[in-house]
This record gives C-alpha cells, sequence and structure tokens, in this order.
C-alpha cells in the first residue's frame, strides 16, 4: 500500500494557517507525507508592527515565520515556488512582471505537475474557484493546482516532469455559510458592529452548507493550529479578529475544518470525516 500523502497549494504565507492547518497537522501527526506549497512569499501583505518587518524585507521575514507555522504543525515539507506577491486586485504590484499573476500558466503547472509526481499525493487541497476572498494570488494558485492535478496523471504531458501519479481526490477549502451566520449572531448578542456581515446571502459569504463534502474534526491540534497561526506575526498582531472573540469560541471554531470535493465529483449526499476515507 501506498502511503499517505496530501498536498496543499496555497499563495502566501498563512493561507494554510485557518483552512486546513489542523488538518495538515492531523495528517502529520498520523505519520501522512505533508507538503505544502506556498507560491510567493507573501511580499505585499500587512506588517502588524513595523519592529518586525519592513516592506523590502517582509518577504524574507514571511518565509521563516511561514517555516515556523509549518514547524508548529509538525510539517516539514515547504516548498516555495519563489514568484512575486501579486497583491490585491487593482494595486501597482499586479503589473509586476514578476508577480504571481503575469506568470505563464505552462510554467507554474509543470513546477506542480512535477510537484506531485515526486510526493504522490492522493490528496490535493487548494483555493476554491474565487480563491476565498477574490485575491487574485488565491484564484491563481486554484487554476494552476486544478489544472496540474489533472496532468500529472497523463502521460502525453509533461514526460520530463517524473513518472505520473493521478492523484485520487482533489478539494476546495471551505468556510460554511453558517459559520458566518453564527459569527454575526454573536457579534449582535454582545451589541457589536456586524455591518460586515449584514447581507451573507447577497454578498455569498461563505459556501452552503449542504454544498460542503468533507467536515473534520481538528480539535486535537488546535494548540498546533494556534500556535502556528500566531507564528504568522506579521499577519495577526494584537488587533487581530481572532483576538476579539473569546477563547472557548475560537477554540470551538478551529475544531472542525471543512472542505468541497471538487474531484471526483461528488454523489448527492456524500459525506467524508476524513479525507484519505475509501482511497488509501
Ligand atoms: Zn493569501
Amino acid at each position: 500500500m501506498e502511503q499517505r500523502s496530501i498536498l496543499a497549494a496555497y499563495a502566501h504565507p498563512d493561507d494554510e494557517a485557518f483552512g486546513s492547518g489542523g488538518t495538515l497537522a492531523k495528517y502529520a501527526q498520523s505519520g501522512a507525507q505533508v507538503t505544502l506549497v506556498c507560491a510567493t512569499r507573501g511580499e505585499v501583505g500587512e506588517i502588524s508592527d513595523p519592529a518586525l518587518a519592513t516592506p523590502e524585507n517582509l518577504g524574507q521575514v514571511r518565509e521563516q515565520e511561514m517555516l515556523n507555522a509549518a514547524q508548529a504543525l509538525g510539517v516539514s515539507d515547504v516548498r516555495f515556488l519563489d514568484y512575486r506577491d501579486s497583491g490585491m486586485a487593482g494595486t501597482d504590484d499586479n503589473h509586476n512582471p514578476a508577480a504571481f499573476v503575469n506568470v505563464p500558466a505552462e510554467e507554474v503547472v509543470e513546477r506542480l505537475v512535477r510537484i506531485i509526481r515526486e510526493v504522490r499525493p492522493q490528496v490535493v487541497v487548494t483555493f476554491d474557484p474565487n480563491g476565498g476572498y477574490g485575491h487574485p494570488d488565491h484564484i491563481a494558485i486554484h487554476q494552476h493546482t486544478v489544472a496540474a492535478f489533472h496532468l500529472a496523471g497523463d502521460p502525453e504531458r509533461y514526460p520530463e516532469a517524473g513518472p505520473v501519479w493521478q492523484p485520487a481526490r482533489l478539494f476546495y477549502n471551505a468556510i460554511p455559510r453558517s459559520t458566518f451566520l453564527a459569527m454575526r449572531d454573536r457579534l449582535v448578542a454582545a451589541g457589536e458592529d456586524t455591518s460586515m456581515f449584514d447581507r451573507i446571502e447577497e454578498n455569498g459569504m461563505g459556501w452552503p452548507d449542504d454544498q460542503i463534502q468533507a467536515q473534520l474534526d481538528v480539535s486535537g491540534t488546535v494548540g498546533a493550529k494556534w500556535q502556528s497561526l500566531m507564528a504568522h506575526r506579521t499577519q495577526f498582531g494584537e488587533n487581530n479578529m481572532f483576538r476579539r472573540f473569546p477563547e472557548d469560541e475560537v477554540q470551538r471554531m478551529m475544531s472542525q475544518e471543512h472542505f468541497v470535493l471538487a474531484w471526483p465529483q461528488p454523489t448527492e449526499g456524500f459525506k467524508l470525516s476524513d479525507l484519505f476515507e475509501g482511497v488509501a
């Protein structure tokens, strides 16, 4: 039997932290091969405290934060693709020739195919088609990972990139719509501003609950997950929203991770509590 192997592909250091950190930690603990691909070093992200980094060295600082975060999760195989953070949609960084969004798809897909054929994952995880919230790099890594997922098993494509390997399942990270609704309810009860959560349905916040196939209990990893989240120091300062919720609530929010099964197409009512169930 092949060793269990899972590959997660994201755009920036910290993309893994909330949505799949617990899942990666859980599988790493159980002895699976866990590979985390990060397309950029998040060079144009936030700097929570000017003592931590400057715009010039932020990429370097975030690379180390990523390695610290991965270590907290027990993940030792982290691969940077060395592209530049493209910034939020509509910013000047979008036009930098080194920006991830400007790299030809063919090049990125080949590199992902090469990694997939090397680590032979049964399970691949990435962002949903909208990249969670529309960040251009998130959308790009989604598209390239979906392409690589299918082409890694095609002997006609990239014959130089190693012996073919077809992963069995492709998942997207998802936050259930019910989670946002519950957060809004809690803010209402606490008499706080809920404008961010108004019109959840119209704004398409969260993924419809009935279209989520996998819910994983990662409560055993919450300590590691919190530690990994906080390792991204430049991104999670004193004012981050997790510090505004009571600890038991954060604990509860962090105890479950959700995924949409993108491939193979799920049958109605198909549910999983383990991404490898039935495939390895
Ligand atoms: Zn990101």
